[in-house]
């Protein structure tokens, strides 16, 4: 890595926070409590992740608004007033604003900021980062609150160069209207993003065209305005409610089951998924206990999902295309709605299956299939991310040796507990590969996460230790137990962006743990009361400081501990004031 340029001196802090979205605002909020320098970069012009990159038309969150919130402040909690069962984009984004102002984060957040390379210096136990405005810092800690949705693609269609009219990707968007009235629009992808997009760009646009590859499952949100009583009620018990939410699989209070499917009589379970259906959100996946690990289970669930779609949409070669049957209902995350399936009802709405007819090109007019040109204004491309491992790949991060972060991961992401991986010390991710990130209510995943990098950082403060690092055998384990545990479930059955198959060439490994969140908090707060049982907690010899013109130079400790004296602390050189910090 290059040194930093004379108008630009070397910075140095106890921690680089990579993203200010949810995990990136509330790491930094703990790392202030333990009297840590931090510095936070993010690449959009504000705060918010994900919510201020996806402002695409009907973006809403859908866990729901009383749980979608952080809870480690009772006042932030008490204070917020949520206008909706699930809250839309912009007010969620208003809430992470909120928190940025309420806790004074600002000061610590460089905005347009992309880290682009962090290099691990073993000598000195520090991590030099870099980013695309020229920074460049010293930081003891690395910790990536980059996303795991936050590297969006676009897919390589041949041709779109020449498309003549605007294009768009809904995790990318505008941050101005774009005003689609009287146009003709063509939205490839229909997973989550796309099933809310497509529904409030109809209702605006003069023709909308949707382009198919696979059908997926969609429940509806039944979405409404949220009452004071509701609120009133939900923030009476938010203690109670939010522990109990911890201890969930999914970091969310839902109706658990605990019947298998055919523990009940056919009426009995069609009238549990209409109950489920008609109370929206994915809480019907939850109807019975064994949906993800029973094929025949799954498959009643299924059934009733693709009765309903055949039941709405009133053309039935459509309906027969919205119905998935390559895929188990929950293998792939299950979509939320708002009138997705009513939309093909509309006249100006029409269904394109790309398995019968694949698009062939983007040509100035459009898109062309093998059997016609689709002659549009607009492209919409709901395509997806490089999920859980795409924003940390997109950085040059190495570690030991100068060895890759992604030539590490080659066949796939490999960390202990999806906090940390061998041969990257002082590297911590937040919801990273192998925890149980986005298979939950993120916020209750990055609570989580953050408390116990934090809790971790601060034992290492009480201990003077310098260096934090997963032990190759605890990460081998690690890893076995995520695959065990996924291979127990229906989820690895599906090609998904859970295992990476939406990405060409990306190794197929499931990426988050599916041993559910509350079990997974167990173990991490075992792990921690161990003493940090499988990681590596030392006091490495901090860099011996350069010797002093004149005067007596400094003595070179002799022993770990020793290393991380007073008098090295007194040095002027910032790296070596990193260094002693912890
Ligand atoms: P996604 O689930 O990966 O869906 C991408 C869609 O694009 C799929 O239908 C995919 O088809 C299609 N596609 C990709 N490449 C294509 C190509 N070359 N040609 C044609 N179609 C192509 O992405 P997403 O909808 O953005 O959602 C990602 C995740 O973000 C969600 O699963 C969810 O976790 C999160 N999210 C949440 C919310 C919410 O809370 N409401 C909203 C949006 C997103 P194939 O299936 O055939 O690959």
């Amino acid at each position: 890595m290059t040194s930093s340029s004379l108008s630009q001196p070397l910075r140095t802090v106890d921690a680089v926070v990579v993203g200010a979205g949810f995990a990136g605002l509330y790491m930094l909020y703990r790392l202030r409590q333990l009297k840590l320098r931090a510095q936070v970069f993010e690449a959009g012009a504000g705060v918010g992740g994900t919510w201020y990159w996806n402002r695409y038309p009907g973006a809403r969150c859908d866990v729901e608004s009383m749980q979608y919130s952080y809870s480690f402040s009772p006042e932030l909690q008490q204070e917020w007033e949520w206008t909706e069962r699930y809250p839309q984009q912009a007010e969620i984004l208003r809430y992470v604003n909120h928190v940025a102002d309420r806790f004074d984060l600002r000061r610590d957040i460089q905005l347009e900021t992309r880290v682009i390379a962090a290099h691990y210096d073993e000598s000195k136990h520090l991590w030099t980062v870099r980013t695309d405005r020229g920074d460049e810092m010293v930081a003891r800690f690395l910790i990536s609150a980059a996303g795991c949705l936050s590297a969006g693609r676009v897919p390589a269609i041949p041709g779109l160069d020449n498309f003549t009219g605007k294009w768009y990707h809904t995790g990318n968007w505008p941050h101005e209207p774009v005003d689609f009235r009287r146009q003709r629009v063509g939205v490839i992808g229909t997973g989550s993003s796309g099933i809310q997009a497509i529904p409030a760009i109809a209702h605006h646009a003069g023709e909308v065209v949707v382009f198919q590859r696979t059908p997926n499952f969609s429940i509806p949100a039944w979405n409404r305005p949220l009452s004071a009583e509701e609120q009133q009620e939900w923030k009476a018990k938010y203690p109670e409610y939010r522990e109990q939410a911890r201890k969930t699989r999914s970091g969310i209070l839902y109706d658990y089951s605990q019947r298998g499917t055919f523990d009940v009589s056919e009426a009995e379970r069609q009238q549990e998924y209409e109950r489920r259906w008609r109370r929206g959100g994915a809480n019907y996946t939850h109807a019975f206990n064994d949906i993800f690990f029973n094929r025949d289970a799954n498959d009643q669930a299924a059934e009733f999902v693709r009765n309903k779609i055949r039941s709405i949409v009133k053309n039935p070669d459509v309906a027969a295309k919205l119905a998935p049957t390559d895929h188990a209902i929950g293998t792939k995350r299950i979509c939320v709605d708002t009138d997705y399936y009513d939309t093909f009802n509309l006249p100006h709405v029409s269904l394109v299956d790309l398995k019968a007819t694949p698009i062939k090109e983007i040509v100035a007019a459009g898109i062309r299939t093998t059997d016609k040109t689709y002659e549009l204004d607009s492209i919409v491309f709901a395509t997806g991310y490089d999920a859980v491992t795409g924003a940390l790949d997109r950085i040059d991060i190495r570690g030991r040796d100068g060895r890759a972060l992604k030539e590490k991961w080659t066949e796939g992401p490999r960390t202990y507990l999806g906090l940390m991986t061998t041969g990257f010390p002082n590297l911590f991710f937040i919801t990273g590969p192998g925890s149980p990130s986005v298979l939950t209510n993120v916020v209750v995943a990055i609570e989580q996460h953050v408390d116990w990098i934090a809790r971790c950082v601060h034992y290492m403060q009480e201990r003077t230790l310098n260096v934090a690092e997963a032990k190759g055998e605890a990460e081998d384990e690690w890893v076995a137990h995520v695959n065990e545990v996924a291979d127990k479930t229906l989820f690895p059955t599906t090609a998904s962006w859970y295992t990476g198959a939406n990405i060409p060439g990306k190794p197929r490994v499931f990426l988050p743990y599916v041993g559910g969140l509350g079990n997974y908090t167990v173990i991490c707060d075992k792990v921690a009361e161990d003493g940090y049982r499988g990681f590596l907690l030392q006091s490495a010899p901090a860099p011996a400081p350069a010797p002093a013109p004149e005067s007596e130079s400094e003595s070179e400790s002799e022993s770990e501990s020793e290393s991380e004296s007073e008098s090295e602390s007194e040095s002027e050189s910032e790296d070596a004031v990193a260094a002693n910090r912890l």
